[in-house]
């Protein structure tokens, strides 16, 4: 039996995923496929990809399955992922988790755990509408939980800050309600194939790790024996 690590991680924008992905991926030394990243690097780039999603992406709607499909399927079957993953943003929707699924089944592999960290509306729009990012260093802020020495300026050389363009306001609400009706069904889908694990977003960081860490540790272990 293989104990290879093959992860998702599932939940709403800004409910940590990329913070406990990075404690995560080296706890388990396991590659970290994040198909925002990847999308807003092919929009940076300017590449065919990049320029199909950017209008979907600036408006907080999903690029179509089509386009973001292959692109994943691709990255799961480089090298690199052949041991394991964690995959950040995808499946966001049931056409997706099915191609997945069949993805998996051809090469003979299968899901260890899908992991939902949950934290509620008015959270996320705390978390995400107060997020500020410099526009040369790209470190990111808060202006209530981490906020600069010095107002709208990067502690690190001053540069300025701006917000996200789909951190406004309307944005957040556009990718919520996008969550709520694409996505969020995935829960009871996962759920019904006994893979999802539940987490508490409103936790503490390193708590809610803690929580996550402990759970693969003995799913791992239970693999393996
Ligand atoms: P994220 O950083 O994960 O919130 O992703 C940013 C944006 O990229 C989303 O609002 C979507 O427009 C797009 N995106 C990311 N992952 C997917 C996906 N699996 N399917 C469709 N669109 C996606």
């Amino acid at each position: 039996m293989s104990s290879e690590l093959n992860l998702i991680l599932l939940g709403p924008p800004g409910a940590g995923k990329g913070t406990q992905a990075e404690r995560l991926t080296f706890d388990f030394n396991l590659p970290y496929i994040a198909t925002g990243n990847i999308l807003r690097g092919a929009v940076r780039d300017e590449t065919a990809l990049g320029k199909e999603a950017k209008s979907y992406m600036a408006k907080g709607e999903l690029v179509p399955d089509s386009v973001i499909t292959g692109v994943i399927l691709e990255a799961l079957n480089s090298a690199d992922a052949r041991d394991g993953f964690l995959l950040d943003g995808f499946p966001r929707t049931l056409p997706q988790a099915d191609a997945l699924a069949l993805g998996l089944q051809d090469a003979d592999r299968r899901l260890t755990a899908v992991i939902l960290i949950d934290v509620p509306d008015e959270e996320v729009q705390r978390r995400l509408s107060g997020r500020r990012v410099s526009v040369k260093t790209g470190r990111v802020y808060h202006v209530e939980f981490d906020p600069p020495k010095h107002e709208g300026r990067c502690d690190i050389d001053g540069s300025r800050l701006v917000q996200r363009d789909d951190d406004k306001p309307e944005t957040i609400a556009k990718r919520l309600a996008v969550y709520h009706a694409e996505t969020e069904p995935l829960t009871e889908y996962y759920d019904a194939r006994g893979l999802l694990r539940r987490f508490d977003g409103t936790r503490a960081p390193t708590e809610v790790h803690d929580h996550i860490r402990a759970t693969i540790a003995t799913l791992r272990l239970e693999d393996e024996l």
